[in-house]
Parts: C-alpha cells; structure tokens; sequence
C-alpha cells in the first residue's frame, strides 16, 4: 500500500523525515497535544469532507492552553495544513488524522519550543457489527486533578494503555473505565453511551471523560433527529452496565461501536441493539455527507471553502 507523507512544520514529508529528537520532552515525557481527526470521501460529491474540524482545532487549543504552550500557526493555518496532507496525498478514501502538537526542549517553562505535525492513516474501523466484549477495568480513570482526561494529552493515553493491555490478557476486547468515585467514566479512546429503561444515557463532563466532539454531535443532533430522545447527562453507576438494554462507544475513531457484554453479561439479549444500528447508520451518513444536514460539520478538501 502507498506510503503516505506527513505534514511536519509547514511541509509533506515521507514518513522517515518525520522524526523528533529522542531527548525532547515530546518523545521522554510524551508532552504533547493531539487531535484524531477523521475525513470521509463520498463517492456521489467526489469530495473528502474532515468532519468537525473546528471542534477539534478549538479543542487543540484549550489542550495547549491548559499545557501552557503554543504553536506558530492560526486555526486557518491549521485547517489549511490538513487540507494539504489530504490534497498532498491524493486521497480519496476514509481516513484518520492525528493532529500532533509537541514540545522538543524540557517542557518546564513557557517559552520552550514547540511543533507540530498531522500523519494521515488507514485505520481500520473495530467492529461494527460485531460488537465488543468488555470489561469493567480495575485501573481507575485518573482524576481531574492529577492528570486530567479534559487535556489531550500523549501522556494520558498511559492510564488508556495499561487498561486495555489488562482486558486484553484477561480474554476481552478492551475496558470501561471507572473514575476515582467509582462512576463509570468512558472507553480507553471513547465515550460510553447505554440505553436503560428506553432511555439514552451518558455520563457528564464532570465524570473524568474526554468532552467528546461525536458526544456532542449525538446530543446535539442525532439522538434528537433520529431518535426523538434528548440524551440523559448523570452519573452512571458501575451495576448499570449489567442491566442496560443497549451499549456502545462512540468517538471519531470508534465512530459508532457496539457493546454487547460487559464483565460477560450480555448486554440487553447480546447482540447489536436497534437504538445503536439506528444511531451508527446515521452517523455514517452524516460525517460522509449523505446526510445534507449541518454542512457546517464538514470541510470539503477538494472544493475548498473556509470552514
Ligand atoms: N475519550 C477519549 C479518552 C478519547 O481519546 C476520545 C477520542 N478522541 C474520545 C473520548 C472521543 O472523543 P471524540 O468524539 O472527540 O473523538
């Protein structure tokens, strides 16, 4: 399969080019801030739309903001830059963006320096149909106070890790995470969504979770429109999982995944629930542009307008 190049500070480079030093902070310390970002082509437009990319830009933003570092480029800056990797790569396919933002001296002091890169992948998409077999991890999610899962930081993505790498010797395909209060919090790299007594749930912001761009986007738009619920915001408790109707993770690399057993309860009667299948077929229309609604959401790269 082609290689694809990598945008790094300004230029479409191979893969190989594309290198940080081993005693920066970017690669020590993993200090820095990142965004996954998908675009889908659609065949009927000819066109590769990046869903969301303002979100997520803004959401780059109060990441740095939080790290208190910077980046020498404007939001224009940056969505031209990822027009460029799309365009500079040919692509006319689906694929996933990490947006990286990094910092190369110690990262101890404001005016350390700092980069940016975005690799475009192939990444696979983890079964939709099929649904996954998870767990309740034992590895807390880490608390808003000590390393913060609001902040999109490399180095979070530990606490994720050793989760994950536990599910997975323990027979699962991945886990649910509790927080510090023992309130379900979200997947490794994704919300967690039930359906309990008819009733769309998540848990809030406040629940040590990422503030999801595909959470809002279902809040926002999908649950309502397609569903006709508004989404229930509260705590969820960890028995809850066992006795829900419906689960499934939602993010813009998971997109919509179903859960059909947690700690081997099956989830409603173990397979996909309607409400999800509804929700994943609609979400796919709307981030490909099938669905004409909220043109706002989707950046064209060939056609280029402003966002
Ligand atoms: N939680 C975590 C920890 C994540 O890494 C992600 C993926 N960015 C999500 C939730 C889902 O967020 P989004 O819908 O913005 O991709």
């Amino acid at each position: 399969m082609r290689e694809l190049k990598i945008w790094m500070n300004g230029r479409l480079v191979p893969q190989a080019e594309a290198v940080l030093p081993v005693n920066s902070a970017a690669v020590f310390y993993a200090t820095n801030v990142f965004e996954g970002i998908r675009a889908y082509w659609n065949p009927a437009d000819e066109e590769v739309y990046g869903f969301r990319l303002k979100e997520h830009v803004t959401r780059l933003r109060e990441s740095m903001k939080m790290m208190r570092f910077t980046v020498p480029y404007s939001d224009e800056d940056l969505y031209d830059a990822l027009r460029e990797v799309l365009r500079g790569n040919e692509l006319r396919e689906d694929i996933h963006m990490h947006l990286v933002a990094y910092v190369v001296g110690t990262g101890l002091d404001a005016t350390t320096p700092t980069g940016l890169y975005i690799n475009p992948r192939r990444r696979a998409r983890v079964a939709p149909d099929r649904g996954l077999h998870c767990c309740v991890s034992s590895w807390l999610r880490t608390a808003d106070n000590a390393i913060p899962i609001r902040l999109k930081c490399g180095a979070n993505y530990q606490n994720g890790r050793l989760a994950t790498l536990q599910a997975k010797a323990d027979g699962y395909d991945g886990p649910i995470l509790v927080n510090q209060r023992g309130t379900v919090a979200e997947g490794t790299g994704a919300t967690f969504f039930m359906v309990r007594k008819g009733r769309l749930v998540t848990p809030p912001v406040t629940s040590d979770i990422l503030e999801s761009i595909t959470r809002a986007t279902l809040i926002e738009d999908l649950c309502p429109r397609v569903l006709g619920m508004d989404v229930i915001e509260r705590e969820i408790a960890r028995t809850e999982l066992y006795v829900a109707e419906e689960a499934f993770f939602c993010g813009s690399g998971y997109e919509i995944t179903p859960i059909v057993s947690i700690d081997r309860f099956p989830v409603g009667d173990g397979g996909v629930g309607p409400m999800t299948r509804r929700l994943l077929s609609a979400y796919m229309d709307l981030v490909r542009g099938v669905d004409k609604l909220h043109p706002e959401w989707r950046m064209p790269v060939y056609s280029a307008v402003a966002v």
